[in-house]
């Protein structure tokens, strides 16, 4: 389970949120150059170091601490605009979360990600059609790879689906586990094929398997002159 810490910026953001109550989770991408771990430290630290023109609450990346540069009952710069897609959503009234990340999140960030959100969404009372993107509020391509409204709906299932936040990774003869909630999501492992081994990868989620397929197979084998040949197999 993921630990929230807070290295609050004294700069770009508002105290308390004009008596409005929470109602938004806008969801963001840092995109740049901060994205490798200790990301979401960095991120805080580079947002607290000075005037900046924006911020945002919390900053997630690949570890286990969350980070938090702005208070939830402050407001942050975070949506802004000088025009508006969203009819209510504005700094005011919603949550800002940073992923550092420059495009696909990784599965350890969907995992923090989904626990910070579920949080907020627990505390504040924030139903799941208020979870948005911040493209949802102003247009703007951010997250950028998200913007596309499938793989914004897939996000979205990881995030509201029952599955709870514990990841496990198992390393077993050579093999390679993931494990959510004690159960086999994800994995990859080796199986002798006589003259040749096949690498299988496993994507399952609540024990069925995404995308329908059961495996992508890889045959590895070594030629005659020692070369190395890793083939897909459909
Ligand atoms: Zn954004």
């Amino acid at each position: 389970m993921p630990t929230i810490r807070q290295y609050l910026t004294p700069y770009n953001h508002n105290k308390g949120r004009r008596g409005q109550a929470i109602k938004y989770i806008v969801v963001h991408y840092t995109a740049g150059s901060m994205r490798a771990y200790p990301a979401a430290l960095r991120n805080c630290k580079f947002f607290a170091s000075a005037n900046r023109n924006a911020s945002a609450h919390y900053f997630i990346d690949e570890g286990d601490t969350i980070y938090q540069s702005v208070l939830d009952e402050d407001t942050a710069w975070s949506v802004g605009a000088k025009k508006y897609v969203h009819l209510e959503c504005r700094n005011y009234n919603s949550i800002s979360i940073e992923v550092c990340s420059d495009g696909m999140f990784s599965e350890k960030e969907i995992v923090n990600l989904r626990w910070l959100v579920k949080k907020l969404q627990k505390k504040y009372g924030i139903p799941d059609d208020h979870v948005i993107r911040h493209f949802d509020v102003t247009g703007k391509s951010c997250p950028a790879y998200y913007v596309d409204g499938k793989r914004w709906h897939q996000l979205r299932e990881r995030i509201f689906s029952n599955v709870s936040e514990k990841l496990d990774w198992q390393h077993k003869d050579g093999n390679t586990y993931l494990y959510i909630d004690g159960k086999l999501y994800k994995g990859e492992r080796l199986v002798n094929a006589g003259d040749h081994v096949t690498r299988q990868f496993f994507d399952l989620k609540d024990g069925h398997l995404l995308k329908g397929k059961p495996f992508t197979e890889v045959k590895i084998y070594v030629d005659e002159w020692g070369a190395h040949h890793e083939v897909l197999v459909d």
